[in-house]
């Protein structure tokens, strides 16, 4: 296969900043302040004490370490090694069992057919050439029964306004450029990519940001940033 799903420069964005991914004060800021939040709700829905757990993307492990502290046996995988490397060092001191390897959810699930409880695969999709291959990729690798979480961000004008220009121009909570608008998902595209593969949709959530108080939480609307959760049929 010639044809390899990853975007050099979307990696590249990663891998300059991540030495300073656990820092929560950080470009990386966002992603400490959703973790609670999603995890949370991923655990309400399908617990994950015990589960074998696949987290696609995982960057420097902020979601994959958690889900581990919750009891679930976490591989985290990603394409850019410097997060990768971080991410083992940050579970090595803080004691948290998770396997990381550099790896693309499609070359992973040639052979791992039906191998998770549960695959997470967050705030990455967007960084794809081709986000259809990774969530067939995904489907593939959960079990019957399993669960598979996505969250990304709407491609909407309103969405442009607020996820692009307001975080990275205004609120500079995210540095310039993280995110091309061009790339961004509509829900119901995730929706309908994730039907073919055989995921049935079970709870959807949106990201709402209140820029006064600083805080994120989950709300209705999936106008902007989303959480999507389906079950493997
Ligand atoms: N999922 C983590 C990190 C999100 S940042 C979290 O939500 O906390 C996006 C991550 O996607 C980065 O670590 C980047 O290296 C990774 N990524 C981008 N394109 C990728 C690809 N084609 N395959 C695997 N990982 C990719």
């Amino acid at each position: 296969m010639s044809f390899v799903n990853f975007d050099p420069a979307e990696l590249a964005k990663f891998q300059a900043l991540a030495d300073r991914w656990w820092d929560p004060r950080s470009e990386f800021r966002p992603l400490h302040e959703i973790n609670p939040l999603r995890l949370e709700w991923i655990d309400g829905l399908s617990a994950l004490k015990g589960r074998k757990v696949l987290d696609v993307g995982c960057g420097g492990g902020i979601l994959a370490e958690s889900m581990a502290r919750k009891g679930a046996d976490v591989l985290g995988i990603d394409l850019a090694d410097k997060p990768l490397k971080v991410a083992a060092l940050h579970a090595q001191a803080s004691g948290a069992t998770v396997a990381y390897q550099a790896i693309s959810a499609e070359a992973l699930a040639n052979g791992c057919e039906a191998r998770f409880d549960i695959v997470t695969c967050m705030e990455m999709l967007e960084h794809v050439p081709s986000p259809d291959a990774v969530i067939e990729a995904c489907a593939r690798m959960t079990k019957p029964g399993g669960w598979v979480f996505f969250s990304t961000i709407n491609r909407t004008p309103w969405a442009r306004l607020i996820a692009i220009f307001g975080a990275e121009q205004v609120l500079r909570i995210l540095p310039r450029g993280t995110h091309d608008y061009r790339k961004l998902i509509r829900p119901d595209e995730l929706k309908r990519a994730a039907g073919r593969v055989g995921l049935e949709l079970r709870d959807q959530r949106g990201l709402g940001y209140n820029p006064l108080t600083r805080n994120f939480r989950l709300h209705r609307s999936l106008s902007v940033g989303y959480l999507l959760a389906m079950q493997k049929t």
